[in-house]
């Protein structure tokens, strides 16, 4: 019987080194990029109109997700980022809390207290819904004064973004850069710096638009992509494990607007924030990098341009492509995720919005006692 058992635990302990090596499995850092209102057209559009290489093409792991809030079968970005943050279905316009505003804990609270450093990039408003899930506790995700006066005393360590006005243009004359500073944090309003500027700062707030960041189309350059790096650096200093998420949060402003030139670029943006976020990644080998969308946004479809036969008649083209939307709002089509590193592979299959949380926090183990 001993020997049996003995032998039993050797067997195991080899198929678990050859086939399946759980501790290798555990990412000690993780990067969550959220494509706000972005399905499966908007992502097709990347290859047919970015000109260098699709970093999409670099996943092996594929999954998807069903959106719907606790309420609506047409979820919001609030009530899927809390999906995202928190692990529990709310109701459209819930920032951390539930129907019976019973306030979730988050993601940020929860590794927060395991020592990992936390940080937050957007390209609207840092205190916009889904940034906003990471950290504030409201029953309406419009009360953005609010959210911005929690910002300034949670456990975020770095964050960019805009939203400048909500910290210090308030209805409560409230100053709020003075709260974030006596709080620990370095704030900038006018512009990124150098890795070197911030390194030695407790915490970093970059504050770079009164309300929204500019359009790419009006010269947001490569604000995303170095905003996160930038992150990635301050907050990985030392070795010390991290949660960044970033969002591109326009895709779905695009999308409302039914406005195709518009969401074609700010996708492609997304993608060279993926290129950069896979090749830290790469290097890291210890950073799991999930990317995901909370739902799809205008109905967007890369339908064929229509023309008009000699005889009157109207066909759609297939040789060129001519965007189209079905409405000017979220639609329930379930939603592409993106997985690369330790622990990607639980990522496959097709789930529900919440278990993101809950595959990030088992294998992270931040929840453990
Ligand atoms: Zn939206």
């Amino acid at each position: 019987m001993h020997i049996k058992f003995y032998s039993l635990f050797t067997l195991l302990f080899f198929y678990s080194c050859s086939e399946y090596s759980p501790a290798s499995e555990r990412p000690k850092n993780v990067i969550l990029l959220i494509s706000d209102g972005t399905g499966l057209s908007q992502i097709s559009s990347a290859y047919f109109y970015k000109e260098s290489e699709v970093n999409y093409s670099r996943f092996q792991h594929i999954g998807l997700i069903t959106t719907s809030s606790s309420i609506e079968d047409i979820t919001d970005s609030a009530a899927s980022a809390t999906a995202f943050s928190c692990g529990q279905k709310t109701y459209n316009g819930a920032i951390g809390v539930l129907e019976d505003s019973k306030q979730l804990e988050n993601i940020v609270e929860i590794a927060s207290l395991k020592g990992v450093k936390t940080g937050l990039v957007a390209t609207s408003s840092i205190t916009h819904a889904t940034p906003a899930c990471f950290y504030a506790h409201v029953s309406d995700r419009d009360y953005e004064d609010e959210i911005a006066l929690q910002l300034t005393k949670s456990e975020i360590d770095y964050f960019a973004g805009g939203g400048e006005k909500f910290f210090n243009q308030r209805a409560d004359g409230l100053n709020l850069i003075d709260s974030l500073q006596s709080n620990g944090f370095t704030t900038n309003t006018s512009a990124l710096t150098s890795f070197d500027k911030i390194k030695s700062n407790t915490k970093q707030a970059f504050l770079l638009g009164a309300e929204d960041m500019p359009k790419m189309s009006e010269g947001r350059g490569d604000f995303l992509s170095e905003a996160t790096l930038l992150g990635v650096q301050f907050l990985h200093q030392n070795n010390t494990p991290f949660f960044l998420m970033s969002e591109g949060s326009q895709i779905d402003w695009a999308g409302h607007d039914n406005d195709a030139p518009y969401l074609i670029s700010e996708l492609i943006d997304f993608d060279e924030l993926i290129g950069a976020v896979l090749d830290f990644a790469a290097q890291d080998g210890e950073t799991l990098v999930v990317v995901t969308s909370d739902h799809e946004t205008g109905g967007f479809t890369l339908s064929g341009a229509p023309y008009r036969t000699s005889e009157g008649k109207i066909y759609d083209s297939y040789n060129k492509l001519d965007p189209r939307f079905s409405t000017g709002g979220h639609s329930a089509t379930l939603i592409p995720v993106f997985a690369y590193g330790p622990g990607a592979a639980q990522f496959s299959g097709v789930y529900d919005n919440t278990d993101i949380f809950h595959k990030i926090i088992e294998l992270t183990e931040w929840g453990m006692d």
